[in-house]
């Protein structure tokens, strides 16, 4: 091999690789109104909300008064018109529809508009995962969203594309609701967290993990969250959750450093990040070693200290970057300094979609950055004199796009 023939070696087979997309918000067509898809909902996503009132210091109680398509207008207006849109979010929409074939000459979202009009759903759906190359993606289940859980009836069929994941952010960060939902489900969860109320609360995690066929758990923590400690959700972590996952041979997933609602006014755009505590992580890869946790935090802060540690412990499994990290700059940083300290051996990155158009403008970002990265990688040791072998690479890359989280789960593709 020449050196270069690294270059054409890696874009290929990072363009053909089959994508494994870890962590989503997605919903198979069959969940109606929760699968969310085309241009109103992908201007209007928080990411984009948040920059519009930023700039235009439009009242937002004025703006979240409108409809979506008006919200949709007033933000396009606003952010690709009025302004060049150069944030990654504005960029990441100009990304999907020029992807998807749409001219964008006319710079009008009606336009842009039109060619949704005309494809279903499920059509849509198919030409996404056929253009970004995803296989499977993992969904995020809430055992207490009715909307979400009303589609989980008995004999439900679900898109054999779509895997779940089950989600314990309410039962973890807001027990008391929980707790009162649990009650009205049937399950005993008296006042204190006593024998009765974890048994119960093991049952509830274990039939929806059948009834999803999960795998794996997920929670979302804020940057205070610290283990060991007398808190309630340390205690439904290690008394509950975590006798979950080693019964059931589950793995655990961590994304930590998310501080909800610092400002309420903005909803869900309101969310920020906060530099979290990484001796929790040591704290339970070390006293769990039979459990996988799988873990990726905020803050950019964080992601040295969580790449030395996984180092030390080979139950944690890192993945992505995740909501404010995802961007160019950061997933460079980020992606290198996991490579030079870990290899190959965790997966540089999930999407976090909750609108399938999103899929489109993430992936294909992020591939041209892991491209890069692993150019440089690859570039570096043909220059120490080692015979590169094409399907080695070639192996390396599926690993990075998702083969990793199988083989971490011990699942068959
Ligand atoms: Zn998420």
């Amino acid at each position: 091999m020449k050196k270069a023939d690294i270059r054409r070696i890696v874009e290929k087979n990072i363009t053909d690789v089959k994508i494994i997309d870890i962590h989503t918000h997605l919903f198979p067509a069959s969940f109606g109104e929760l699968a969310l898809w085309g241009p109103d909902e992908l201007i209007t996503y928080h990411y984009l909300i948040a920059e519009a009132i930023r700039a235009t210091h439009i009242n937002p109680s004025k703006f979240f008064g409108m409809g979506k398509a008006e919200q949709a207008d007033f933000i396009f207006k606003e952010l690709f018109i009025n302004r060049s849109p150069i944030s990654e979010s504005c960029r990441g929409v100009l990304t999907t529809f020029s992807t998807l074939g749409i001219n964008l000459d006319s710079m009008n979202l009606d336009d842009f508009r039109k060619f949704f009009s005309k494809i279903t759903i499920k059509e849509y759906i198919d030409k996404v995962f056929d253009i970004t190359g995803i296989e499977k993606v993992v969904m995020t289940n809430d055992p207490f969203d009715k909307t979400e859980v009303a589609y989980w009836v008995n004999d439900i069929e679900i898109d054999k594309r779509f895997i779940s994941a089950l989600r314990l952010d309410i039962l973890l960060n807001d027990y008391q609701t929980a707790r009162y939902e649990l009650i009205k489900m049937g399950f005993e969860v008296g006042r204190s967290l006593n024998g009765i109320a974890k048994r119960e609360i093991i049952r509830f995690l274990k039939e929806n993990i059948k009834k999803t066929n999960a795998v794996y758990m997920a929670v979302s923590l804020p940057p205070d969250f610290k283990m060991p400690g007398k808190t309630i959700r340390n205690t439904l972590l290690e008394e509950c959750v975590f006798e979950v996952a080693v019964e059931l041979d589950i793995p655990v997933a961590f994304m930590i450093g998310v501080k909800r609602n610092v400002n309420p006014d903005l909803q869900l755009a309101g969310g920020s990040v906060g530099k979290s505590n990484i001796e929790s992580i040591e704290y339970i890869c070390q006293k769990y070693p039979k459990i996988k946790f799988m873990t990726t935090m905020l803050s950019r802060e964080n992601q040295h200290e969580l790449c030395v540690t996984a180092r030390k412990f080979n139950n944690l499994y890192l993945f992505g970057c995740w909501w404010f990290l995802n961007n160019p700059v950061l997933i460079e940083e980020i992606t290198r300094m996991r490579m030079e300290l870990l290899g190959t051996s965790f997966l540089p990155q999930h999407s976090d979609a909750r609108v399938f158009d999103q899929l489109i403008y993430k992936w294909k970002h992020s591939k041209k950055i892991i491209s890069k990265v692993l150019i440089d990688k690859y570039e570096d040791l043909y220059d120490t004199g080692w015979p590169l072998d094409e399907e080695t690479m070639k192996n390396d890359i599926v690993n990075l796009f998702g083969r990793s989280f199988y083989n971490f789960l011990k699942l068959k593709l």
